[in-house]
């Protein structure tokens, strides 16, 4: 593998009294598309203000293309930032506002202007250039304040939040632009989010934080089918978790003692441990007996119609406490207040860490 191209070690960050990072440590390749997903006030905010230089950590170091960039001023740094409210100058062109960082950077006029409609082409707003931010709508003004960023030829754009004003339409419309020109152009993007579509749309690299620390991370695929924490699997998508107990283990299977009954896995866990597992909605079979871990009966509470599949929301008859979370077809008839068989496959349980 290549030398990473942002290597954040060790990185802890207080507010006054208040800790908002906990020992980060993350390392970010070349060309890679990292998304950075978690709650409202997690720490994903501060963690991108210190990669750009607005916030200057309580301890650790960050280092960019192998230098130590730990107290470089922003402007100073192979990093760009877009931020949520795009803060373009109103009184100032597109193309002006785009060339902008090139002015500061004494870039003259005539270069300016060309690299800045290359820019704009780039986001597919070649036709703007002499238009004014106010004339646009807000997709385009995010497009611009990408274009103003890209210029540069940053080694690492950060966004955070960058589609948070836009329409839910638009949002995922643009995440998919975001997506083409991230791949277009091959610098490193990190972008800051807390939804966890976004996440899965974009991300080559997702990185789950709670509380100021990093839960999980990995390709998004790997971070949805395995999460490695409680958090994770609830945060990135949605899961039933049973809280068990492991009770007998023997030729490389344990057997843990659930709320929904005995469950048999394989695993290498000692005899009392206590554990958590997962199983995503579209694991559990509502019915008929089809998985081969029975999970007790469960009465529905609710169904909810989402166009392409029901969400289905029922709770364990063994234990009031214990929810199902399912997926089930569009044509299922499943209704509320039906008791119903819940199973699933013994493959598709998730044994969590925590
Ligand atoms: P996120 O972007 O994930 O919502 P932030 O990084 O903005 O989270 O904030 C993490 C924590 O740090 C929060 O509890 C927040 O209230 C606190 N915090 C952020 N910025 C400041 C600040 N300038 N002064 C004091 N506390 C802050
Ligand atoms: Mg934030």
């Amino acid at each position: 593998m290549s030398a990473p191209l942002v290597d954040i070690r060790d990185v802890s960050h207080r507010f006054g009294q208040h800790a908002a990072l906990k020992n980060v440590s993350l390392a970010i390749e070349p060309g890679s598309y990292t998304i950075l997903l978690g709650p409202s006030g997690s720490g994903k905010t501060t963690l991108l203000s210190i990669l750009g230089g607005f916030v200057s950590p309580s301890e650790g170091k960050v280092f960019i293309r192998g230098e130590d960039c730990t107290s470089v001023p922003p402007a100073k740094r192979p990093t760009t930032t877009v931020f949520q409210d795009y803060a373009l100058f109103p009184h100032m062109s597109v193309g002006g506002n785009v060339g902008f960082g090139l002015r500061m950077r004494g870039v003259d006029g005539t270069s300016r202007a060309a690299r800045a409609r290359e820019a704009l082409a780039l986001v597919g707003l070649a036709a703007a250039f002499d238009k004014k931010p106010h004339q646009l709508s807000g997709g385009q003004r995010q497009r611009v304040a990408l274009a103003r960023a890209l210029v540069v030829e940053p080694a690492v754009l950060l966004l955070d939040e960058p589609l948070g004003a836009l329409d839910l339409k638009l949002r995922r419309q643009m995440q998919d632009e975001l997506k083409a020109i991230q791949k277009r152009v091959g610098t490193a993007f990190i972008h800051v989010t807390h939804d966890q579509e976004e996440a899965m749309a974009l991300a080559d690299h997702c990185v789950v934080m709670n509380d100021g620390r990093i839960e999980d991370e990995g390709p998004p695929e790997r971070v949805y089918a395995r999460p490695a924490t409680r958090f994770s699997a609830t945060f990135m998508g949605e899961s039933t978790i049973l809280a068990g107990k492991v009770t007998e283990v023997a030729n490389g299977i344990i057997t843990i003692a659930t709320q929904a009954g005995p469950v048999s896995l394989p695993g290498t866990l000692r005899a009392g441990t206590a554990v958590a597992l997962a199983i995503r909605p579209e694991h559990l079979v509502f019915g008929a007996t089809a998985g081969t871990v029975a999970l007790g009966g469960a009465k529905v509470n609710d169904v909810v119609f989402q166009g392409s599949f029901k969400r289905v929301l029922a709770m364990s008859t063994k234990d009031p406490a214990l929810h199902f979370i399912a997926k089930a077809s569009a044509a299922a008839t499943v209704q509320a207040g039906d008791t119903v068989a819940v199973s699933c496959n013994a493959g598709d349980i998730i044994l969590l860490a925590d």
